[in-house]
């Protein structure tokens, strides 16, 4: 891949709250689409990232643009409704270490982005988006986004999905098929999970996954499956990379997520697709070690070296 410079990431961040005990919550901002721009900048600290989002006038909002300035995330596309606040969402983990989800986010800021950003032009060398991103938005505004995706193909920018399925967003499967369909077809890379491609296609192996996506025109196809190793198709080619063990797993969310952003580095900084799969992989896995979805800065770099001083 040519080195891109210019990295719009798209969706929405939340305020994470993370049960520590009978009373006690700490208070974190993650999101899916944001999870990878963070592990994509810290893997890639010479690429600009900007986080295309809204959020509101409340003072979590302003925290948020504080923790992105940390992060060295460009807030230049961010958006501010008036009306609207941050979405919310809470993890109880039980005895067991079953962790259950409550999400406040139906009427958050970031469904209205698409509006808020109206016709203001956007230009980018790479273009992420999810499944997510594009199930929080109503009709008019995906049309509006995918819009945009057409005017970023047409100036040689890269468009980059992963399906990240999530049922309780959509008003039916069949909705969801229909724009996920869509989304690959307007994607050079993706990155398909067998968990979501069983929920949403019924594809119960990687040729099903590879034959669905192939069809709709997708050059670069990186299915990721937990612990049992990365399969990428490209142009005919199909290579398989083994993930590495990872000890003791503390906490699996975001391993998709932290393994798209490392993955996306490692292709920018001019490594091949084996090469960005297994450093991708030593991301998630670092991720995984770690409670939360954002791991410590400091602890994450005295783990992993930045994408470009990795060598094969
Ligand atoms: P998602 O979060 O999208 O469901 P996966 O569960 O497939 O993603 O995991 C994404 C990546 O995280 C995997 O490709 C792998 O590199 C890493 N990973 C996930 N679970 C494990 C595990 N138990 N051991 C080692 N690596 C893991």
């Amino acid at each position: 891949m040519d080195r891109l410079s210019h990295v719009v990431v798209f969706g929405e961040c939340m305020v994470e709250l993370v049960n520590q005990g009978k009373d006690t919550l700490t208070k974190g901002y993650a999101g899916d689409t944001y999870n990878t721009a963070v592990y994509l900048k810290r893997c890639t600290p010479g690429t600009s990232v900007s986080f295309l989002t809204s959020i509101g006038a409340d003072f979590l909002s302003n925290e948020l643009l504080f923790k992105m300035g940390e992060e060295e995330i460009n807030t230049d596309l961010v958006y501010r409704s008036e009306t609207r606040n941050l979405g919310l969402y809470m993890v109880q983990t039980d005895e067991h270490g079953e962790r259950t989800f409550a999400y406040w986010r139906d009427n958050s800021a970031a469904t209205q982005t698409m509006n808020l950003k109206g016709d203001t032009p956007l230009s980018a060398d790479l273009f992420y988006f999810s499944g997510i991103s594009l199930a929080i938005l109503d009709e008019i505004q995906r049309c509006k986004l995918f819009a945009l995706i057409k005017t970023i193909r047409e100036t040689g920018g890269k468009v980059v999905f992963d399906p990240n399925y999530r049922p309780r967003l959509w008003q039916s499967r069949k909705e969801a098929r229909i724009w996920t369909d869509l989304a690959y077809a307007n994607a050079d890379i993706a990155f398909p999970g067998g968990d979501d491609h069983l929920a949403l296609y019924d594809h119960t192996d990687v040729d099903a996954i590879h034959a669905h996506v192939t069809a709709l025109g997708v050059a670069e196809i990186v299915v990721k499956n937990g612990a049992a190793g990365v399969h990428i198709f490209t142009k005919g080619n199909h290579c398989i990379v083994p993930v590495e063990r990872v000890a003791r797993v503390v906490d699996t969310t975001a391993a998709g997520d932290a393994f798209n952003g490392g993955y996306l580095a490692a292709r920018i900084s001019g490594k091949s697709v084996t090469e960005s799969a297994g450093y991708g992989a030593k991301v998630a896995a670092t991720v995984i070690s770690f409670p939360g979805a954002i791991v410590d800065k400091g602890a994450f770099s005295t783990r992993v070296n930045t994408a470009s001083s990795v060598s094969p």
